[in-house]
């Protein structure tokens, strides 16, 4: 029985794609399709170190995954249907109807298709990518993960937003929470590297990436996040503010005249460490502070600020806390951002040691001292791989 997965994950106008072992999680090849729709259009296939390029018009999802499949044709591996377990397909919202993956018939594409309301900027492009894979791979059993999921297990009182009955039951506000497939991997990893069963192991885990979010994790269970109804909450971002005060949406429109959607635009997408620096690549920010910009160092101290509060609620949630645990690009890689953040927290058992917080490596690893109360770690996350050992624990029953 293989355990090749073709993992999907079908952005705006971006398909990206790997295929991958979902029990090694070796990698054989994987890919994008970026600017779909657009006059010219950018396919990168990449295997064996080599990276092909190809330039081109790609009119839709279509044509960018047949494009892919081409590329696979011609630069190899060959990936035949019958050498297929399962399509593992990236779903950002999955609302409260789904806290496992699932296996996706034309039945469940349409209950997929009733969730867009609550995430019109991501949903849509998942759900085309779920009919294109079954209509060009029909003889393979397409999964969908959704980034939602790992969060359902959050408690009625982390999840409930104060606002009136009809607006949490007819139109199904709440905060649900994303970047699961990531905080499934990332803690079950942690627990490894602390050498502790995940049942027994309390975690707050940052991933730092273009997006960002923190939770907290309760054996191997979510039960916060800061993430909510959509992924503009929470933390500081590339391009998205984070918490804001919901009152801010009607002082602008009173003040400016601006629409709902240009708020909504702004806030996703003007906003973070763009708002602040004008660059929203975290190391662009760090260079241009070290280089004496006064806004790239606000940008930093409130980005690193927003992450020091999210820990400290989230050890007040959990009461126990055997570890602090930093993934994504910028959780992984910046020893500053990970100093300034956990700096002076001695008192909560929370230390950092210099030497191996300033080392880099790609393993997971402590960069707190031997013997801390709380343990601090890297764990870099590899959503892809957890996509494709979900979709085979679908498929294999
Ligand atoms: P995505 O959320 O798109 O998967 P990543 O997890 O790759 O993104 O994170 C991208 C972020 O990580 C960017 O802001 C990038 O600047 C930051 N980053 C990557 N490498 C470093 C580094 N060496 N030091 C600081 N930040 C880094």
């Amino acid at each position: 029985m293989t355990s090749r997965v073709l993992v999907l994950n079908a952005g705006s106008s971006s398909l990206k794609y790997s295929l991958l072992d979902g029990v090694s999680g070796a990698a054989e090849a994987s890919g994008s399709v970026e600017r779909i729709g657009e006059e010219r259009g950018t396919l990168v296939h990449s295997v064996g170190g080599h990276h092909h390029t190809e330039e081109r018009r790609v009119a839709d999802f279509e044509d960018a995954l047949r494009s892919a499949l081409r590329a696979f044709e011609r630069h190899g591996p060959s990936i035949d249907e019958s050498t297929l377990a399962a399509v593992g397909h990236r779903v950002v919202h999955g609302g409260d109807l789904f806290a496992e993956p699932v296996r996706v018939d034309d039945r469940l594409l349409d209950t997929i298709d009733d969730l867009i309301p609550l995430a019109p900027l991501h949903n849509p492009a998942n759900v085309e990518g779920l009919r294109v894979a079954m209509r060009l791979f029909p003889g393979v059993p397409q999964v969908a993960v959704f980034d939602t999921a790992f969060h359902q297990t959050m408690p009625e009182h982390a999840y409930t937003y104060a606002v009136p009955l009809t607006w949490r039951t007819e139109h199904r506000i709440r905060r649900y929470g994303f970047h699961g497939t990531s905080y499934a991997y990332v803690s079950r990893h942690a627990a490894e590297l602390l050498g502790r069963a995940v049942e027994d192991t309390n975690l707050v885990v940052l991933h730092l990436g273009n997006g960002a979010s923190a939770a907290a994790i309760r054996g191997g269970r979510s039960i916060d996040t800061s993430m909510g109804l959509t992924p503009l909450e929470g933390l500081v971002m590339g391009t998205r503010s984070g918490d804001l005060d919901p009152a801010v949406h009607a002082h602008l429109h009173r003040e400016l005249g601006w629409s709902i959607d240009e708020i909504d635009r702004a806030l996703n997408r003007e906003s973070g460490l763009r708002g602040l620096s004008g660059a929203n690549d975290f190391r662009e920010v760090t260079r241009r502070r070290a280089a004496g910009d006064t806004d790239a160092s606000l940008a930093f101290d409130v980005y690193a600020y927003r992450v020091r509060k999210y820990v400290g609620a989230y050890y007040a949630v959990l009461g126990e806390l055997h570890a602090v645990v930093f993934t994504g690009g910028i959780g992984q890689h910046s020893a500053e951002l990970r100093a300034a953040a956990l700096g002076g927290l001695s008192m909560l058992g929370i230390d950092l040691d210099p030497d191996r917080n300033d080392a880099s490596g790609a393993q997971a690893r402590v960069v707190s001292p031997d013997g801390a109360q709380v343990a601090v770690l890297v764990v870099p996350t590899n959503e892809e791989w957890e996509i494709a050992r979900q979709a085979l624990g679908v498929v294999d029953g």
